[in-house]
């Protein structure tokens, strides 16, 4: 499915089947000498066949073709390894090249899965389940790095970087200033949350999340081009909707602890999720992996402001209040 957003600008649906995700959104522009495709979808043949069947009909060469791509996940990166060809540029952040250089190593993952209470026997699963692990990208890729306030040039568009960490560490949208336009990525979506996710100590996605929702709120933009549902055009009140829903999950997780003391694990699984399940039970593996990462970096948010702590336990880590009597229960902003 084609939709045309912008002069030479199209937007190409590429589907995610079985994820509640649905599609991810490629954007092609086509230009006099080079075209540019915007994030590409999972390394599987679905995906193949829709962005194949796209760039036929709006008759672009792949061989005259460069990719720039928001972050490291999967449904954004996996597919350009069975694009990409010798004359083509693959534009990408280098936090995240970093990472993929060095492996990710997904017995780091499942350590960090483990020490946060994800049960054994479903963790066993996951590398099964998850489509980050199955649809990755295959084989070396060569990137040319972008950093904050870089530009990037295709037909007469001239893309400003805005570096967008939160959503991932490296994560990078694009900003088209006499048009207005947004690339987000995945930093802001329409009518869905982006996730916030946290396996590792060393960052405060969440933390840097929310300022980087202030970062592009300062910006004019006129159009939204996300990575994922549709195009939209109001962005500041679509920040403004996603900092209450922080602000609300981080509220909803202090009334979870009270005065108990629970792993990540069972905090996600008393969350509010907004998806088809009957009961926590019945979530499938891997969202509940996604859930227990949304519930870990909202814990981190509340640990480094002071308002809860972890402790271990059998080998668990788990999380309390600081003050569990519940005088002091405010989230400093
Ligand atoms: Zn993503």
């Amino acid at each position: 499915m084609i939709e045309e957003v912008g002069t030479h600008l199209y937007k190409i649906e590429i589907p995610l089947p079985r994820s509640p995700l649905k599609a991810l959104n490629s954007y092609a522009i086509k230009g006099p000498e080079r075209n540019l495709i915007i994030d590409t979808g999972w390394n599987q043949q679905q995906c193949m066949d829709a962005m194949q069947a796209g760039l036929k009909e709006l008759e672009i060469d792949i061989a005259k073709t460069d990719f720039f791509i928001t972050h490291i996940h999967t449904d954004h990166l996996g597919l350009v390894s069975s694009l990409v060809t010798d004359t083509s540029t693959i534009y990408f952040n280098q936090p995240e090249g970093d990472r993929i250089r060095s492996g990710i190593s997904l017995n780091d993952l499942m350590d960090f899965a483990r020490l946060n209470g994800f049960p054994e026997k479903e963790l066993q699963r996951v590398p099964h389940a998850h489509p980050g692990f199955k649809f990755r990208a295959k084989g070396p890729l060569r990137f040319h790095y972008l950093k904050e306030g870089d530009t990037l040039r295709v037909s007469d568009y001239v893309f400003r970087c805005v570096e967008t960490p939160g959503h991932s560490k490296g994560h990078m949208c694009l900003y088209e200033p006499s048009k207005k336009i947004f690339v987000a990525g995945d930093h802001i979506l329409g009518d869905i949350t982006p996730t916030i996710a946290s396996w590792f100590d060393e960052w405060n996605p969440l933390e840097e999340y929310l300022q980087s929702l202030d970062k592009v709120y300062q910006l004019d933009i006129d159009l939204v081009l996300p990575g994922h549902r549709q195009v939209f055009r109001n962005a500041k009140q679509r920040i403004q909707e996603l900092k209450d829903h922080h602000r609300k999950r981080l509220e909803e997780i202090v009334a979870i602890l009270g005065k108990s003391r629970k792993s990540a694990f069972q905090v996600a699984s008393r969350m509010t999720w907004d998806i088809t399940y009957d009961s926590w039970d019945l979530f499938p593996v891997s969202q509940k992996w996604f859930a227990m990462g949304e519930a870990i970096s909202h814990l981190k948010y509340l640990e480094e402001k002071g308002v809860i702590r972890k402790e271990m336990r059998q080998r668990k880590r788990i999380y309390c209040m600081n003050d569990e009597d519940g005088t002091k229960r405010q989230i400093p902003g």
